[in-house]
């Protein structure tokens, strides 16, 4: 999709804080985070939203949810997480390229307050990025045994 954001920061023609990138899967940091790590998984492959991906598709994106959740609660000491999908407008879909949130809640709010407080820092996302950078062999040991090596 020539417009499409999330098409272009996976063709690396517009920047983003990757924290993993592997078997046609992508995560890099939301710009207007809720929290200090607020992730979007996306396919490298365009689709719409939830409802128009293929379910392989679907399942990977969801199984890097999990190694995620997995990495923050476990590895990264987050006492609550996020995983969130919005499908289409009326659900608060924004951008139209399927992403799941994964959202650590390192403060609290519950899922009644999913507000983005403000634009992410080149300071706070290195940090984060520093921070989970050493456990992202999680995701791809997700990925492997799920749906084989190289897939
Ligand atoms: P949604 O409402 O589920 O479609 O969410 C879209 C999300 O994408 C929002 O949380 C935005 O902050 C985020 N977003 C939009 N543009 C970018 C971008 N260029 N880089 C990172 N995140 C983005
Ligand atoms: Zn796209």
């Amino acid at each position: 999709m020539e417009n499409c954001v999330f098409c272009r920061i996976v063709r690396d023609e517009a920047p983003a804080y990757f924290v993993y990138r592997g078997h046609g899967v992508s995560v890099f940091l939301d710009i207007y985070p809720v929290e200090t790590g607020h992730m979007l998984i996306v396919p490298d492959e365009h689709f719409e939203s939830l409802h128009d991906t293929p379910p392989r598709v679907a399942a990977k994106l969801f199984a890097v949810a999990a190694a995620l959740v997995r990495i923050l609660r476990n590895e990264l000491g987050a006492p609550g997480v996020n995983v969130i999908t919005n499908s289409g407008r009326p659900a608060g879909q924004e951008v139209f390229h399927v992403h799941v949130h994964v959202i650590p809640r390192w403060k609290g709010g519950g899922w009644r307050r999913l507000v983005s407080r403000h634009r992410l820092t080149e300071v706070e996302a290195l940090d984060f990025i520093n921070r989970i950078k050493p456990y992202t062999g999680i995701i791809e040991e997700y990925l492997n045994n799920v749906f084989g090596e190289g897939t």
